[in-house]
């Protein structure tokens, strides 16, 4: 079976879909996705990176300049927050909120209690 093209190509009547994709991507959903990307990335801070890509759909997230965390559009007004490895796609914790900084502070507070938690659990197993 031979491979389709990722690349996404403009079309006269305002596609911008990859033939893999074949969803009917529009090139005003790509730059609407790019520009929210900016802006949350901006809402951030200075050093945050922009992802914007193609999957039925023009999709974007952003990532912190230590690469563990990255922001994503939720459902309704609301917000995901991945926090894993850097670089990592997604994340081990995952939070909504309904701002990016809501989302990244219940992220960032599950896996802290979830550190205390296996901290704790190891300082009893030394004692024994
Ligand atoms: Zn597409």
């Amino acid at each position: 079976m031979e491979k389709l093209s990722q690349k996404p190509r403009h079309e006269k009547d305002g596609t911008f879909c990859s033939p893999a994709c074949g969803g009917g991507c529009t090139a005003k959903e790509h730059d609407i996705a790019e520009a929210k990307a900016e802006v949350l990335a901006r809402t951030l801070g200075p050093d945050w990176t922009t992802d914007v890509w193609e999957n039925l759909g023009w999709h974007y997230a952003v990532r912190s300049p230590c690469g563990r965390l990255t922001v994503h559009p939720g459902s309704a007004n609301s917000f995901i927050a991945f926090l894993g490895e850097p670089g990592m796609i997604g994340g081990r914790w995952d939070e909504y909120g309904d701002t990016p900084q809501e989302a990244i502070d219940a992220t960032v507070a599950v896996a802290a209690a979830e550190y205390k938690q296996i901290g704790a659990i190891i300082e009893g197993l030394a004692k024994d």
